[in-house]
């Protein structure tokens, strides 16, 4: 890994178009997302002059300060953090996609904020599929339920379910494959209640260690960080 921004998002990009091509995929079925939590500005700014376009935070705080911080219309931010109600008013005015749903509370407070300013927002409904009491996200028995409310709603966009794998060290990745099979299984399951709003093209799932699996089982966004930003100091 480089020091240099640019670099690191080239050789990324390579790594997708080498997993798109063994799963005989187009890499631009892939969105990249880079996630830029925990990192200054400068760094966001560094890799937005190389071509990157979507950016994606997990802290409303810092997502909202950032949004503020650096307004820069071509930039799609993404919120993949958890969510809490009384934090969604700080994001709608600017967020693009949100990819933590897991409860219809949520799509709600959504609604109801982006109403009033006549945006709409892309959502992703967030599922446990790592089976980790500490993971957020829903359960699959609580998605029919999720995609039913959202049907209703105006400012509200569903586009697909985003799932975070167990973390294993990296020689073990091959572990968490049935994880990801297990979301696109769901969404194949619950294609049934798409709707004009309601969408489950894409598939939120791959990070730095575990992204060529994800892309082998169907991922269309991966969001990774440290391998583009470098390690994050807590
Ligand atoms: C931090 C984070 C990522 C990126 O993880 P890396 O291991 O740095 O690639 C992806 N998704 C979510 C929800 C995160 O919080």
């Amino acid at each position: 890994m480089s020091e240099n921004i640019c670099q690191n998002l080239s050789d990324l990009n390579d790594r997708i178009t080498k997993a798109c091509n063994q799963a005989g995929r187009s890499p631009d079925e892939i969105t990249l997302v880079a996630v830029s939590k925990m990192k200054p500005l400068e760094n966001i700014k560094e890799a937005f002059g190389c071509g990157q376009i979507h950016f994606g935070e997990n802290r409303a705080k810092e997502l909202q300060d950032k949004m503020e911080a650096y307004e820069e219309d071509k930039i799609q931010w993404h919120m993949v953090g958890n969510l809490q109600t009384n934090k969604i008013k700080y994001m709608v005015e600017r967020v693009n996609w949100i990819h933590s749903i897991e409860k219809p509370k949520y799509l709600r407070e959504i609604e109801k904020r982006a109403s009033r300013i006549d945006r709409t927002i892309n959502t992703l409904v967030q599922i446990n599929i790592s089976g980790e009491d500490q993971k957020s996200g829903c359960k699959e028995e609580d998605l029919e339920e999720i995609l039913t409310y959202a049907r209703e709603l105006d400012h509200v966009r569903i586009r697909g379910l985003m799932g975070m794998a167990t973390f294993v060290d990296p020689d073990e990745v091959e572990k968490v494959r049935p994880q990801f099979k297990k979301l696109r299984t769901i969404r194949d399951n619950h294609r049934k209640f798409e709707a004009d709003n309601v969408q489950l093209d894409e598939l939120s799932m791959g990070m730095t260690n575990d992204m060529e699996i994800a892309i082998e089982e169907g991922s269309t966004m991966v969001r990774v960080g440290r391998a583009i930003f470098g390690e994050r100091n807590y």
